[in-house]
């Protein structure tokens, strides 16, 4: 099936000489159990998208859909909770809460809303996530990439429809990044998540299914089974 879908996405800001259109007629799908990666230059509307996409922001037009559910029929507080229920966010900056282990970090969001992780679940995902070891670790005593994966892991833990991810290894070395992507990857491959993820790096894309490319708020291009020399 279909986990999320845009149809005639379109973002402007502002009006008269700071008016800037940031999307322009995007209409894309992204399916149940793909890894999509969104690229394009600076300033092409990449992180618009995302945030449209995932509910963050609202399109001037166009509509976008989560699953069966059009997001411009929902109220803010319906909007709200199809996010927290049904959508997992991972930033290029970690945002973890210092004052937290990572395993509070991971639950938090299901803790704010009164649920309890899934046991199981969330064993596989701290597992696939190499942070069996860390769980009792605060923010400060993990490296970069030991707070991105619980970052992933947070994002993973109320078993999201759909993942999106804003330049998740912007702020990763290579290494760092690597383990990421594979996470990202293994979420799609194992626990049949979809993830989309918006980077510049044709390494990270080539960890994808398929390559979104934009350029000035438009689709301009599309890729399958990307590889990195291949998107350079
Ligand atoms: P990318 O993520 O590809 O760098 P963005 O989606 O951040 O692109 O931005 C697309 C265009 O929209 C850019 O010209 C940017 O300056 C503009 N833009 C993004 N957010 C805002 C905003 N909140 N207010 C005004 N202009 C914005
Ligand atoms: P990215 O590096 O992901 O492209 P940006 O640096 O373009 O992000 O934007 C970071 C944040 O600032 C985003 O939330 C975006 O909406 C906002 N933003 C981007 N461009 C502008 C702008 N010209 N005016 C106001 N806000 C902007």
């Amino acid at each position: 099936g279909i986990a999320a879908a845009t149809t005639d996405l379109t973002k402007v800001y502002g009006s008269g000489d700071t008016r800037v259109v940031a999307l322009d007629g995007v209409s894309t799908s992204f399916r149940e159990g793909e890894f999509t990666a969104i690229m394009g230059p600076s300033g092409c509307g990449k992180s618009t998208l995302m945030h449209c996409a995932a509910g963050l922001d609202s399109p001037t037009s166009g509509t976008v859909r989560i699953g069966t559910t059009d997001l411009g029929t929902l109220d803010d507080r319906r909007l709200t909770r199809l996010r927290r229920d049904r959508i997992g966010f991972v930033f290029q900056a970690f945002n973890l809460v210092p004052t937290l282990t990572a395993l509070e970090n991971i639950t938090l969001p299901l803790s704010i809303a009164g649920r309890r992780p899934d046991p199981q679940w969330l064993d596989r995902v701290v597992a696939m996530a190499g942070l069996s070891q860390r769980l009792d670790h605060r923010p400060a005593q993990l490296s970069g990439g030991q707070q991105q994966r619980v970052a992933v892991a947070r994002a993973l833990a109320s078993q999201p429809a759909i993942v999106f991810g804003d330049e998740p290894t912007g702020n990763l070395d290579s290494r760092a990044g690597a383990e990421i992507l594979g996470f990202l990857r293994d979420s799609v491959r194992e626990l049949g998540r979809t993830v989309v993820m918006v980077t510049h790096d044709p390494v990270a894309a080539g960890y994808a299914d398929r390559v979104l490319f934009l350029s000035d708020g438009r689709l301009v291009d599309e890729m399958s089974h990307p590889t990195a020399d291949r998107v350079l």
